[in-house]
């Protein structure tokens, strides 16, 4: 990741249509040696078919695809260093797994006790040791993951390039693989590239991530840059959620022209009357909706003309959280916040 090694993988001006669609449009990225890197955009925004060119499945229209320092544009799929783990796993379900994770070695002609040890040590890193065995259809949706990713490990590629590879499981599995996947990448050193719509597994998994939309990178950086400073207003409501304070009412609210994003929990909730304290911006307004979630509760409040969502942790006793949460709509109420948690952005 410092300037002085070689990038894994470096992108320019990487730009792909189909037809009319403009589906990647001026690409320019560098990951580096070691990372764990997120993409990170909507569905549609481009992830899939950046992450095809760079395994060499799909052909650039212009720009180009340079790995290890060399350009690997023209370089056909099965040349390049690089595994895929899909969204699907894409298991041949008449292998067992051992056979499953063997196949990446058997082509490459690796044969014997080598071949034989090798798919040992991948399946003893995804907890699969015991089921060697088995078919993929006698699999959990969990364990088929593990036994793509052994499969895609097994040839020790220097990039792993993994697409939604969680995207068909539940929530408390996604979890639980998020860890593993990062214990993993941490035990095997490799650049991972990891492509993702959803904003909690890019910020829980990744060094760093691009934000995509529409065949752009709007920003690049560690998780808790982009989290804290987004660049843009597609950032700020993509990643996370934010409250924006739009051109027309940022004079009145602010203080100074701009367009400007804050954080819900960021935002403090006063008692109506109460003043903000010295380097706090505040209004007067009333409650518009109280939406309590266990670990927090969302307070909309209306003013100014604007709708500010505020986020309130409940860490106090139970029945302060209770008489916190017996606001009702219309109360009157107070929110301020600090200047300095106040986001000037590119519209
Ligand atoms: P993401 O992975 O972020 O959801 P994709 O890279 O799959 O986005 O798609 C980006 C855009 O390119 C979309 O508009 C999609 O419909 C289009 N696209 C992707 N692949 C093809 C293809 N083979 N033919 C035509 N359009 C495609
Ligand atoms: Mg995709």
């Amino acid at each position: 990741m410092s300037a002085v090694s070689t990038p894994q993988i470096e992108l320019k001006g990487l730009r792909k249509t189909f037809g009319r669609v403009i589906a990647v449009d001026a690409v320019d990225l560098e990951i580096g040696d070691g990372e764990f890197f997120a993409m990170l955009g909507p569905s549609g925004s481009g992830k899939t078919t950046v992450l095809r060119m760079i395994a060499g499945f799909e052909r650039p229209t212009s720009g180009s695809v340079i790995l290890g320092g060399v350009d690997e544009t023209e370089v056909p799929a099965f040349r390049r260093d690089v595994s895929t783990v899909f969204q699907d796993y894409a298991l041949f379900p008449h292998m067992t797994v051992g056979q499953n994770v063997a196949y990446g070695l058997k082509v490459r002609g690796v044969g014997g006790a080598e071949r034989t040890r090798r798919v040992g040590e991948a399946l003893e890193m995804v907890r699969l040791g015991d089921l060697a065995a088995r078919k993929p259809g006698e699999l959990s949706g969990g364990q088929r993951q593990r036994v793509a990713l052994a499969r895609a490990l097994v040839t020790r590629p220097r990039v792993l390039l993994l697409d939604e590879p969680l995207g068909a499981l539940d929530l408390k599995l996604r979890e639980q693989m998020q860890l593993e996947l990062k214990a993993i990448q941490r035990e095997v050193g490799i650049t991972f590239l990891f492509v993702t719509h959803d904003q909690d597994e890019a910020l829980t998994l990744c060094d760093r991530l691009a934000v995509f939309n529409a065949g752009r990178i709007e920003q690049v950086g560690p998780p808790s840059e982009v989290y804290e400073y987004p660049a843009t207003r597609f950032v700020a409501g993509f990643v996370g959620s934010s409250n924006v304070i739009p051109a027309a009412s940022a004079q009145a609210v602010v203080g100074r022209p701009g367009t400007f994003a804050i954080r819900p929990e960021k935002i403090r909730v006063l008692a109506a009357g109460a003043t903000p304290s010295a380097g706090e911006l505040g209004l007067t307004g009333t409650v518009d909706e109280v939406v309590y979630s266990g670990a927090t509760t969302r307070i909309v409040v209306d003013a100014a003309g604007l709708q500010l969502s505020a986020t309130v942790l409940n860490d106090e006793a139970p029945d302060d959280v209770a008489a916190a949460s017996a606001l009702r709509r219309g109360d009157p109420i107070a929110v301020a916040w600090h200047e300095s948690a106040l986001r000037p952005l590119e519209v």
